[in-house]
């Protein structure tokens, strides 16, 4: 068996353990007779993997009592709906931050249950840079302030929260949760989908404060009104069973290496190797500010575009795969997530030099 280092954006890498242990438990889940797929969701076998898994993301992001955790199904794109249907309602209007792909595309589902604002973009840098928060146009009406906390294509990120007072603060953390430490209760809301830093597609973790619901649209499908999802354990209907076990190991085995803290020391050595690398390298480029770079997402550009699919290659051959960037901003991505081991990085940036000392 060979195992490649995946840089894929999503879905994205899995610790091996993880992967080792579910392949363990595939056919016969701890003497249960049976595999995680097959279970009831409300038998007592599921019940007690579905509030283990609850009850280790709780832990590991210190979340406070009065917010409720829903594991829900639809992902981020989902929840682009799924949150203004539910939290529009109070005011009729909400705000955004524009920071690239993944905000524009929530302010665009948005405008389709009340008036949503862009109240700060980074269009005039080419969203290489998040806005700065003195210049932001916040309107104090707002049902809430929604942000995307780490842009998955363009490879940038908050590296500190927004303060927007009384007003709620949505983020959408799908492609840096659990990366870091984090203050949930500096959020009204936050959701995320599982692929990038939590296990397979198909769950979406939905944390928000409890007097944020109860204020669903009448139009909000049943499966998708938090207040149901919550008086019923997220169990209003089937849930990504699987998902939600997978995604259980995976907040096991982060707990084992040491939790958010030890997370981010080790996503931070990996993506100062790679950045150091990147800014010393007259060869490869990239373009977003220093203060605003991702730890997850790497973009980066050749300087001459004609040798990308050469680098592809030579990578893939070398088993380095999916480092080809978003097809709306061309060039690589290397996306480092926790599962990324920091022999992956150093395995790429040793390719690199070696493809510029080539090429260059
Ligand atoms: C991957 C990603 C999404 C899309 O998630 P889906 O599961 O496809 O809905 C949305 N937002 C961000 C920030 C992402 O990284």
């Amino acid at each position: 068996m060979t195992r490649v280092f995946n840089f894929s954006p999503g879905p994205a890498t899995l610790p091996e353990p993880v992967l080792r242990q579910a392949a363990q438990e595939m056919l016969d889940w701890h003497g249960s007779g049976m595999s995680v797929m097959e279970m009831s969701h409300r038998g007592k076998e599921f019940m007690s993997i579905h509030a283990e898994t609850e009850s280790l993301l709780r832990e590991l992001l210190a979340i406070p009592a009065n917010y409720k955790l829903l594991f829900m199904q639809g992902g981020a794109i989902g929840e682009n709906a799924i949150v203004p249907m539910n939290l529009i309602g109070r005011t009729g209007k909400a705000d955004y931050i524009s920071t690239g792909d993944w905000s524009k595309k929530s302010l665009k589902e948005a405008r389709s249950y009340g008036k949503a604002n862009v109240a700060a973009s980074g269009e005039a840098s080419n969203f290489t840079a998040i806005p700065k928060f003195s210049d932001w146009k916040l309107d104090p009406d707002a049902s809430y302030v929604h942000i995307c906390s780490n842009e998955t294509i363009g490879g940038v990120e908050y590296h500190w929260t927004p303060d927007t007072g009384k007003v709620p603060l949505v983020a959408d953390m799908s492609s840096n949760i659990l990366s870091r430490e984090i203050d949930v209760s500096r959020y009204g809301l936050i959701y995320a989908g599982a692929q990038k830093n939590m296990g397979p597609s198909g769950l979406t973790v939905v944390i928000v404060r409890d007097d944020l619901i109860g204020h669903a649209l009448p139009i909000t499908p049943s499966a998708f009104n938090y207040q149901l999802q919550a008086e019923n354990d997220s169990m209003f209907n089937t849930p990504p069973t699987y998902a939600i076990y997978i995604a259980g190991l995976v907040f096991k085995h982060v707990k084992a290496l040491g939790g958010l803290k030890a997370m981010e020391a080790h996503n931070r050595a990996k993506a100062a190797i790679l950045y150091d690398y990147l800014d010393r390298s007259g060869f490869y480029g990239n373009p977003v500010a220093r203060e605003d770079r991702s730890l997850m997402n790497v973009p980066f550009k050749l300087k001459d575009e004609s040798l990308d699919e050469a680098f592809l290659k030579g990578a893939q051959a070398k088993g380095m795969i999916q480092l080809k960037g978003h097809r709306s901003v061309g060039g690589m991505r290397a996306s480092i997530y926790n599962a990324m081991p920091v022999e992956g990085v150093k395995a790429l940036v040793a390719y690199m030099k070696e493809f510029e000392a080539r090429h260059g």
